[in-house]
């Protein structure tokens, strides 16, 4: 997690992320002050950078205490599984809905059955948790190691978080197996069972609402095309749904409104990194020599800017 002065640097039009962004201190794992991000050939570029580990159950419960106390009723364990008429059918009972959000992930079962776009060609990514004592550093090794995205290295207090994700039109091997050749190459002592999931890349879609519904999240494609980080975007896009529905439900405001919030907040950075993503996967990936030139071209200025989901150029 970025801290909240570097959200506010990628998302400089976003507003009120202190309140949002003010994470209790013992959910912080360990701080972190730089991304080193290393070529095919070793070379490394450090670039300061602050943000924390965390551990993403006890984040996620966090979340879920902090919508109790603001008056949610929270029921776990519920699949949605279908709407019809209105009406919502779910793993424990059928629900009647002004509007339903979709905050389910990159495959959204919501989004399906609401006809709202769902991200395409989501990449896949597997992670474990390594024992050792690893540096304040979140590293990021670029090559044929992780084809088309990276491997990390994310520490936490004597462990670390640690994973690739590969792209699907340039990996040869299933993702697992480029996980156990990072842990070899660089001789991490997984301690944990390995998880795996997707990761949106094309950038933010539209349209992400209908009368009855909207999607948030990874569900709306709203990642950093750069770097698959997307736990900051999902609670900016979570608390503007929260804003423009409760204004819907209650004074008949526009649903419309939560686009155009997220057009003018979000989307900005999140295509500008979905374009440079673009760029990589055109002239830097698909071989370990492009992939050097192209980094070293580049240079720590520009992979910085990258990071931010900046364009590099001028
Ligand atoms: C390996 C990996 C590492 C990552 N590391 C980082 C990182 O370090 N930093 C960062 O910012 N981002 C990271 N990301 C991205 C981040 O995990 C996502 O962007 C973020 O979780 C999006 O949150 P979300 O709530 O939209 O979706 P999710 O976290 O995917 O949550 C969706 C939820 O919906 C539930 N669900 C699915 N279908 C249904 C259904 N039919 N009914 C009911 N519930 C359903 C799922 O069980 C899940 O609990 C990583 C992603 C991966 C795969």
């Amino acid at each position: 997690m970025p801290d909240v002065s570097e959200i506010k640097a990628i998302f400089p039009s976003a507003t009120d992320l202190d309140e949002l962004f003010n994470i209790p201190p013992s959910l912080r794992r360990r701080d972190i002050g730089a991304i080193r991000v290393v070529t095919p050939k070793g070379r490394s570029y450090d670039n300061p950078f602050q943000g924390y580990s965390t551990d993403r159950d006890r984040f996620d419960q966090y979340l879920a205490s902090e919508a109790v106390s603001a008056g949610a009723e929270l029921i776990t364990s519920c699949a949605f599984i279908k709407a019809a008429d209105g009406l919502y059918q779910t793993s424990k009972g059928t629900f009647r809905a002004k509007v339903i959000v979709g905050a389910d992930g990159p495959g959204s079962r919501v989004a399906r059955e609401m006809g709202l776009p769902l991200p395409k060609h989501p990449y896949p990514a597997v992670a474990a948790q390594a024992k050792g004592d690893f540096e304040p550093v979140l590293t990021m090794f670029f090559g044929g190691i992780a084809p088309g995205a990276y491997g990390w290295i994310i520490p936490k207090d004597g462990s670390a978080n640690v994973g690739v994700g590969c792209s699907p039109k340039l990996a040869d091997l299933r993702p697992s197996d480029y996980f156990y050749r990072f842990v070899e190459t660089h001789d991490l002592n997984v301690t944990s069972r390995i998880s795996g999931k997707y990761v949106p890349a094309q950038g933010p879609i539209k349209p992400i609402y209908d009368e009855g519904a909207i999607t948030v999240g990874d569900a709306a494609g709203h990642v950093m095309a750069v770097n698959g980080g997307g736990i900051p975007l999902a609670m900016i896009a979570g608390r503007t749904a929260a804003d423009v529905l409760e204004k819907h439900i209650v004074k008949g405001g526009p649903i419309s409104l939560y686009q155009e919030r997220l057009e003018n907040t979000i989307f900005g950075p999140l295509r500008s990194a979905a374009r440079t993503k673009w760029l990589a996967d055109v002239f830097a990936f698909g071989s370990d020599f492009r992939t050097e030139w192209c980094m070293r071209t580049l240079g720590r200025r520009r992979i910085s800017k990258i990071l931010r989901c900046r364009f590099p150029f001028p």
